[in-house]
């Protein structure tokens, strides 16, 4: 499952190979590529030929490429949703490299840039989907995805906002922090290594975080994102835009995350791990005391 860093790989290398290119062909090798597409493959096809890309955008792990009819000037009002789903690849090849093995979805561009768009798929669980947009917004965020909340490395993201919200939900600050619609790009890995940095126990619950806590949880969050970028982003500059789920990031600067009875590299406690909704959480039972239970 890509994270949040390989998505980021791919947006920037679709800004840089296919924004500003017009639409001039697309063909569907495998229906369900477009599954969500609930018209079908054909109009899937003929609603985007003639259609200039936009400028990639990002949402958490979500990504979407504006689409505009030529010369239109007004706000982009529908945008291609790409879904990675398990094993989905976005590439950008030269015309006439031959077909990946598992190619769904050729997108040929009206320009002389000998390039072509691929969605590549072996697994099928992703696909690409065309949406209206929500009314006005500048990036032409899709309406189907309008509920995700911005992730906190978007400039936009709220910090006053996230507290506030925090403070209002019953609910523990793990759960809150893989919550889509509270804060979106926070996996359980980069969720455990935050709440490690923070010293906060994953149980915690989010009323009775103060904004100093919060400011200090977000800046954590902030650091492990931006660290697992800096990983994972060494193919920005390379032609072949790929996602293939691996990130050198989780090897080997892990400090939480996979370190079950592993000494914790602050205090040399034997880290934990717990079931956590069919997941594990990872912790330091000493820098992260559980919530006392309330009376
Ligand atoms: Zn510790």
């Amino acid at each position: 499952m890509p994270e949040l860093p390989e998505v980021e790989v791919v947006r920037s290398g679709l800004e840089r190979w296919v924004c500003g290119r017009t639409v001039a062909d697309v063909e569907v090798l495998h229906p369900r590529a477009v599954r969500r597409h609930l018209a079908g493959p054909g109009d899937f096809a003929a609603q985007l030929v003639g259609h200039r890309v936009g400028p990639a955008r990002r949402r958490g792990k979500y990504l979407w490429l504006p689409v505009e009819p030529l010369g239109a000037s007004a706000a982009p009002d529908r945008a291609i949703l790409a879904h990675l789903g398990m094993s989905g690849q976005l590439l950008v090849q030269p015309q006439g490299s031959p077909d990946e093995k598992h190619l769904r979805v050729r997108v040929r561009f009206a320009d002389a840039q000998a390039t072509e768009l691929r969605f590549v798929d072996q697994r099928t669980f992703g696909g690409l989907s065309l949406h209206e947009t929500v009314p006005g917004d500048p990036d032409g965020l899709p309406d189907v995805i309008a509920h995700i909340a911005r992730d906190p490395l978007d400039p936009a993201f709220d910090d006053e906002a996230f507290h506030t919200a925090l403070r209002r939900r019953r609910t523990t600050i793990k759960r809150a922090l893989l919550d889509q619609s509270l804060i979106s790009g926070v996996g359980n890995i980069y969720a455990d290594e935050a709440l490690w940095r923070t010293r906060l126990h994953y149980d915690r619950p989010t009323a009775s975080l103060t904004r100093p806590r919060t400011a200090e949880l977000l800046l954590h969050i902030r650091e492990v994102m931006n660290e697992a970028l800096a990983a994972g982003g060494t193919s920005f500059d390379s032609l072949y835009v790929n996602v293939n789920g691996e990130s050198g990031y989780f090897d080997r600067s892990l400090d939480a995350y996979g370190r079950e009875d592993e000494p914790c590299r602050r205090c040399g406690t034997a880290m934990r791990r717990r079931p956590w909704m069919n997941r594990s959480s990872y912790f330091c039972p000493r820098c992260q005391r559980p919530p006392r239970a309330t009376a």
